[in-house]
């Protein structure tokens, strides 16, 4: 999976995401990323790369021009299939682990990063396909969220983590929280590790540990077990058989 982010602050990309599991899935090869300095593209004499909005209001916007050609040196324009260009913005959909999931399936994705009050609306028309936000706060720039992102996409990329099972029981994964966890030392605090986790019993232990994600996530994030439930509605229970009466005539299996 390759990732190429527009930005004015490329260092930040490449020390934030240098180090511990993206940086070892970079040196082995599962990812690879470049962060392209916008200010490189500006043909203003003084490498300027933001004016006035039209119309006044506060700050600054960056221009149409370094933005564009900053991307069309990263694609090929005439190509069939361009990558998706996500453009890191509050007014984007909220991004979430389907989400991350879903871009971990392509294996080029460009990130634009806005500063200052954001950018010129018609660079956004002409190259993005995807407005994503990370939440509902207003930063001052897109560096953060698009690290945010390629560290969410990374850890989904086969063979970045360790172990690519544990997705399947992380948080988010079929709308649950991942349930409690314990390490060593047996007891902590006079707090003992839960006889479920120390069990060599393996029989019901998916059983009882979802019991577990189940009540966390009721707890915690409501709103999350209401989808859950609504996706695993309870089964209805089996009506009871009703006993045959002895010897009535109708039922009778002598005839
Ligand atoms: N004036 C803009 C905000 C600009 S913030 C508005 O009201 O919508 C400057 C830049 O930071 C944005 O262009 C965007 O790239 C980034 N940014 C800020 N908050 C963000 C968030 N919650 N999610 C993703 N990107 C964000």
């Amino acid at each position: 999976m390759k990732f190429h982010v527009m930005t004015l602050f490329p260092e930040m990309i490449t020390q934030g995401l240098s180090n511990s599991i993206t940086g070892r899935a970079m040196e082995k090869g599962y990812i690879s990323f470049d962060a392209v300095n916008i200010r490189d593209f500006s043909k203003d004499k003084h490498h300027k790369v933001d004016d006035y909005t039209y119309g006044g209001g506060a700050g600054m916007l960056m221009q149409a021009q370094p933005i564009y050609d900053c991307y069309l040196s990263l694609v090929d324009n005439n190509a069939d299939k361009k990558p998706r260009v996500i453009y890191v913005t509050p007014q984007g959909q909220t991004f979430n682990q389907q989400m991350a999931a879903d871009f971990a399936k392509e294996e080029e994705l460009l990130f634009l990063c806005g500063h200052y009050e954001g950018v010129d609306e018609r660079v956004l028309e002409e190259i993005v396909t995807d407005y994503v936000s990370i939440g509902d706060y207003v930063l001052t720039g897109g560096e953060l969220p698009a690290m945010v992102m390629i560290d969410a996409i990374s850890r989904l990329v086969p063979g970045v983590l360790n172990n690519d099972e544990s997705a399947l029981t992380e948080s988010f994964y079929n709308n649950l929280l991942e349930y409690p966890q314990y390490s060593r030392p047996e007891e902590w605090m006079g707090k003992k590790v839960p006889q479920l986790h120390l069990s060599r019993d393996h029989t019901n232990v998916h059983q009882r540990r979802l019991a577990h994600q189940i009540q966390r996530t009721k707890h915690r994030r409501p709103d999350m077990y209401e989808r859950y439930m609504i996706e695993n509605p309870p089964k209805p229970e089996k009506p009871k058989r009703r006993r045959k009466k002895k010897n009535s005539t109708t039922d009778s299996e002598e005839n």
